[in-house]
């Protein structure tokens, strides 16, 4: 089956060296359990345009250049991309696109059949979205850590594993829908999805 796979906090450590580059540069002392949303201007205390700068500045520093794959993610798409096609799919801006590619083939060398840069979250209207993505890449399942994006993209018909982030709780009168399922590491990743594959084989 194809799977979508998202890139910042699920296959590229994104949020260590972030922090590691704010705390550096703005003599900070954030920790990730602090990173509770993504309006990160609201965590910095700072305006929304301000962190955008931050984050821009953040693309072109040495911290960027540093990321490395979140735990367990090289063994799990090494296992997955042996039976599935696998597909990036991220929102992450499009002026570091060569700069994720080949971060992605230093990393993940010829696991990922297509990398899809998706609307890019600094533009307030993008008609592209990784739901719509999902659908014309005929993704089976989709694993992201952005509860808005997961959320679209499972009301439209994909479905979704959660990765756990402290930025992806849940308020206690809500819950996830039926076809999306939170994950806590990449070995539940790769047990899920054999589940769904068992899954599907019963329903032939
Ligand atoms: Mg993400």
């Amino acid at each position: 089956m194809i799977i979508g796979v998202d890139l910042d906090g699920v296959l590229a450590g994104v949020l260590p060296e972030l922090i590691k580059y704010h705390n550096d540069k703005y003599n900070t002392n954030f920790e990730k359990e602090q990173f509770n949303s993504f309006d990160l201007w609201k965590i910095w205390n700072c305006t929304k345009e301000e962190s955008l700068e931050r984050v821009f500045d953040f693309y072109n520093s040495k911290y960027f250049r540093n990321i490395q794959p979140v735990e367990g993610s090289q063994e799990a798409i090494d296992i997955l991309s042996k039976k599935h096609d696998l597909v990036v799919i991220t929102s992450r801006a499009s002026v570091v696109k060569d700069k994720s590619i080949e971060w992605l083939s230093n990393y993940f060398p010829d696991k990922f059949s297509k990398a899809c840069f998706t609307s890019p979250w600094y533009e307030e209207e993008s008609g592209y979205e990784k739901a719509q993505a999902c659908k014309e890449l005929k993704v089976k399942v989709h694993i992201d850590d952005n509860l808005s994006f997961a959320r679209k993209c499972s009301e439209n018909g994909t479905k979704v594993l959660l990765y756990n982030q402290p930025w992806n709780q849940l308020d206690k009168s809500d819950s996830l829908p039926e076809n999306m399922k939170r994950v806590y590491s990449w070995n539940d990743i790769v047990e899920k999805i054999q589940g769904l594959e068992d899954e599907m084989y019963r329903m032939q």
